[in-house]
């Protein structure tokens, strides 16, 4: 597990030690050792599968890619997590996420256990049917470990609905007459998939925010105005005030949370910056999200990248680099792209008072300390970005059923899921002084032990 992960669950476990309503039956030194079997089985992945892919490309060459697939822990149910298709992809990445989804599925209370998967490529780089084939191979390789009731891969960054698809055709290819519908999620509505997964995530991380800095700070603000806390005291200045928002990263998380927050009418929003692994484009007016969504879609999802392009397109913007997203003067900041890009070489420059991790890990350990003693909120990935891991559940759901649900009632649901998390979350962040993220990974650490605890694993 990566060290601030790793370093979180550690220090929750010794927050919850001196708890006495925590595991209450379990004292003296049998207490201790018990701790020390959490902190053994909740710092260390169950099973690392990794395997070299054999490719044959289209000009004939045949290549040996990485690929990895990490089960975490299963104490909730069948292991659940993405599939990364990234050149940056190594074993202690992907064992990190797998061990964040473990605590996200604790977290909201969905019967998941934790894992992730990975492939070193950047998939820019290959054809259609170069790709296909890394899906195909990944579901041989991997066959024996993957199932409805095993493991169910989802997509994650680079990979989407099309490469769901190619994989849940392989499983089925591989294990004939076996069910198949529930062995990935984020498939194409026609093979399967429900509607809303694909939105999911962006649709979560946008509810986050605007269920903290709208309706949970409308219905509590004479409470918190009574609080010291330095993050009720930066949720307070925002009450009933516009907000300026900016969004790194434009794919499928970052594009959808731009477009909750222009078309949110709870809120006075102005989305000014948006960014990719290319360009970062600001409008201090707010930008034409609608526009910039059409224009992704019709270019590989890169957003225009000069101002020959934006006119073209209609589109009023500045072009800025890239990190820029980063660094401006807004109220808001969603992380929508990759990890550790607040950094203790950076967060000095950052501006934004409210951060919202769409992105898994975006912030470091050290910089996520100096925000949070400046008052800075963050809304932690593990909170903010699970509505795919909850619609991915549904999904599951739909395919063991065969029956299937509206976008209405998949939208109901999530938002449902998340509101119990944040209640059960938010009275004591803005109660006690400490992080969000520390908050939800007590709530997790607590949920996981006490089923290891009842099902005999701490022995
Ligand atoms: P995606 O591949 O659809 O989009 C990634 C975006 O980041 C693209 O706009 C890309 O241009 C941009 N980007 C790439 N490199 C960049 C860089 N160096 N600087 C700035 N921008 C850069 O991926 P996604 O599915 O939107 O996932 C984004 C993040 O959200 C990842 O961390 C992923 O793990 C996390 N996440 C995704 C889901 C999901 O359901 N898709 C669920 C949970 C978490």
């Amino acid at each position: 597990m990566a060290s601030q992960t790793g370093a979180i669950v550690q220090q929750s476990l010794n927050a919850l030690m001196g708890d006495s309503s925590f595991l209450p039956l379990i004292q003296d030194q049998r207490r201790e050792q018990a701790f020390q079997s959490l902190a053994a089985i909740l710092s260390t992945p169950n099973k690392v599968h990794k395997a070299f892919l054999r490719i044959a490309l289209d000009n004939g060459n045949v290549e040996r890619i990485p690929a990895f697939r990490i089960q975490h822990n299963d104490a909730l149910g069948p292991y659940k997590g993405g599939i990364r298709f990234h050149e940056s992809v190594n074993e202690e990445e992907v064992t990190n996420l797998a061990a964040l989804m473990t605590l996200k599925t604790a977290l909201h209370e969905v019967p998941f256990g934790g894992g992730k998967g990975g492939v070193a490529i950047n998939p820019r780089n290959f054809s259609e049917k170069e790709l296909y084939s890394i899906c195909k191979k990944y579901v041989q390789y991997f066959s024996d470990v993957l199932g409805p009731d095993k493991d169910i891969p989802a997509p994650d960054m680079g990979t989407g609905e099309r490469e769901m698809d190619w994989m849940m055709a392989e499983y089925k290819s591989i294990n004939p007459g076996s069910p198949y519908l529930g062995s990935f999620t984020g498939k194409s509505i026609i093979n399967g998939g429900s509607l809303g997964r694909r939105e999911a995530t962006g649709k979560g991380v946008y509810f986050t925010f605007r269920y903290m800095l709208h309706d949970f700070l409308q219905k509590n603000s004479e409470w918190l105005s009574g609080s010291t806390n330095i993050f009720a005291q930066t949720a307070l200045a925002y009450k009933d005030k516009p907000f300026s928002i900016a969004i790194q990263g434009f794919g499928n998380v970052g594009s959808v949370t731009a477009m909750e927050a222009y078309n949110c009418t709870a809120l006075r929003n102005r989305v000014v910056a948006v960014s990719d692994r290319n360009v970062t484009l600001y409008n201090e007016d707010g930008l034409d999200v609608p526009a910039l969504v059409e224009y992704a879609a019709a270019h590989r999802g890169d957003l225009p990248t000069s101002n020959e392009e934006l006119n073209t397109s209609g589109i009023t913007a500045n072009v800025l680099e890239r990190e820029d997203v980063l660094y401006l003067n807004t109220d808001v900041l969603f992380l929508a792209a990759l990890e550790d890009q607040i950094r203790g070489d950076n967060v000095g420059k950052i501006q934004a008072r409210i951060i919202v991790e769409g992105a898994n890990a975006p912030i470091t350990g050290e910089a996520d300390e100096a925000l949070a003693a400046s008052g800075t909120i963050i809304i932690p990935d593990i909170l903010a970005n699970a509505g795919g891991v909850i619609v991915s559940y549904f999904e599951w759901l739909q395919g063991r059923e065969t029956q299937f649900y509206t976008e209405e009632e998949v939208y109901k649901q999530l938002y449902a899921k998340m509101q119990k998390t944040m209640n059960s979350i938010l009275p004591a962040y803005f109660g006690d002084p400490l992080p969000l993220r520390q908050n939800c990974f007590v709530h997790a650490v607590t949920k996981l032990s006490t089923v290891l605890y009842r099902q005999g694993k701490l022995y």
